[in-house]
């Protein structure tokens, strides 16, 4: 797999990590459990070698989530911020997946996939149409 070092940590710092990710493998999920677990519309993931995975500070909690289908994941997320880091197979894992925003060149990893539209927001087609502001003034016209 093509390998790009990452670096990342969550939002209080009490975490933080470094892996090989794959780059061209920049995933966007829709599942409802995704939208749940993230508190937004759909995750970004992108998958690193468990072998190059590297965790310092404090150590995460883990939701064993059991999906639909039966199939468990460990879902890993810092104790104090709350912020989502990876999640994993609960057995023989070979990879993590990253939680796009915890890591900090997440500006040049473009997503190359995208799973479980059946669920995906309806309204996300029009996102760039939009009113919009740099930063948070928008709000004022709400
Ligand atoms: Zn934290
Ligand atoms: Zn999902």
């Amino acid at each position: 797999m093509p390998a790009m070092p990452v670096s990342g940590a969550c939002h209080c710092g009490s975490i933080r990590f470094t892996a090989q990710i794959d780059p061209t493998r920049v995933l966007l999920c829709h599942c409802a459990d995704c939208q749940t677990l993230s508190g937004s519309a759909f995750r970004a993931n992108v998958p690193a070698t468990l072998e190059s995975f590297k965790l310092t500070g404090t150590k995460p909690r883990e939701y064993l989530k059991t999906a639909a289908s039966g199939a468990k994941r460990l879902h890993a997320f810092c104790p104090d911020c709350g912020t989502p880091l990876y999640s994993c197979a609960t057995e023989n894992a070979t990879r993590v997946f990253l939680r796009l925003g915890a890591i900090h060149q997440r500006a040049m990893l473009r997503p190359a996939l995208q799973i479980w539209q059946r669920s995906a927001a309806p309204w996300l087609d029009n996102l760039v149409k939009l009113p919009g502001s740099p930063e948070q003034q928008a709000l004022d016209v709400l």
